[in-house]
């Protein structure tokens, strides 16, 4: 899938038609930013391939090249990207490059630009300076503006093949064990609490809703008097099965099902984390 999508980037560059405006969603962030490195090392290679030899294709990947610029709210700890930072950037284009021939913007969290930072890109990007280049890279293109998506050439890195390691795959398994528990219990509020840990590490969603769904099925399964255990929480499974009819659980399998469907169709994750636990509460005690 990636392979394809340097392929294309390939011929792009072979062929002097990268676009202007590019926006990189999909896969993880290591992959966008490889993704993202690439195309602005392609744009001020000297040889215009990216070569990976030149110093200009050496400086991009340090980090050091004066005419790539990349701005994150992140690195300054901030939620939104600002339309201050959109502005600066503005002013900034129009200053000629230092050394290369292009001057290449990287907006990464792109996304998290509100509608009139939105706007403001807007601006530049339909109307650049002509050396300037601009790559967006965010989680989804969900939240951009119809307008932004007419300007951009997309690039989509497919779903997210996070590689867990054994570390994180226990951290994701436990987690799951905690939140089918609480799913179980009185209030939604233990749930809720639990859910925080997403808000710091997004990636751990999809191992949690494999081993989540894992003994949601082992709920079904002791309901249908089956003995198949597969998951490592038959308690939690036994609990589950005592709580709700055969039925709920189903849904509850299916309800997953749709959680791993969103992520596939690269859907915001702060949104689905959000939904997640009014959607698992509302299956298992009706709306
Ligand atoms: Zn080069």
């Amino acid at each position: 899938m990636n392979g394809e999508i340097y392929n294309t980037v390939n011929e792009l560059i072979k062929n002097g038609k990268l676009p202007h405006a590019i926006l990189i969603d999909g896969g993880s962030a290591s992959k966008r930013n490889e993704l993202a490195l690439y195309i602005a090392s392609a744009f001020v290679c000297d040889r215009g391939i990216p070569c990976g030899i030149c110093s200009d294709c050496q400086k991009a990947k340090n980090g050091s090249h004066p005419d790539i610029v990349v701005s994150d709210p992140e690195l300054q700890n901030e939620k939104i990207f600002k339309i201050a930072a959109v502005r600066d950037i503005r002013k900034d284009a129009y200053i000629l490059p230092n050394e290369a021939q292009h001057k290449v913007y990287i907006l990464k969290n792109s996304d998290k630009m509100n509608i009139q930072a939105q706007n403001a890109l807007l601006k530049i990007i339909e109307e650049p300076p002509p050396y300037a280049r601009f790559i967006l890279v965010c989680e989804s293109r969900a939240s951009l503006l119809e307008t932004i998506m007419s300007r951009v050439t997309p690039f989509n890195l497919g779903a997210d093949d996070y590689e867990i390691n054994d570390e994180v795959a226990q951290k994701a398994d436990e987690l799951a064990n905690r939140l089918a528990v609480a799913l179980a219990g009185v209030t939604e509020l233990d749930f809720m609490r639990l859910t925080a840990v997403f808000e710091k590490d997004k990636e751990l969603l999809s191992p949690v809703l494999t081993s989540m769904q894992l003994i949601f099925r082992d709920a079904v399964a002791i309901s249908s008097s089956s003995d198949l255990i597969l998951s490592k929480h038959a308690d939690t499974a036994r609990l589950l099965a005592s709580k709700f009819a055969l039925r709920t659980l189903i849904e509850l399998v299916k309800s997953t099902e749709h959680f791993f469907d969103c992520i596939n169709k690269n859907a915001n994750k702060n949104l689905l984390i959000t939904r997640l636990c009014s959607v698992l509460r509302n299956t298992a005690y009706g709306a």
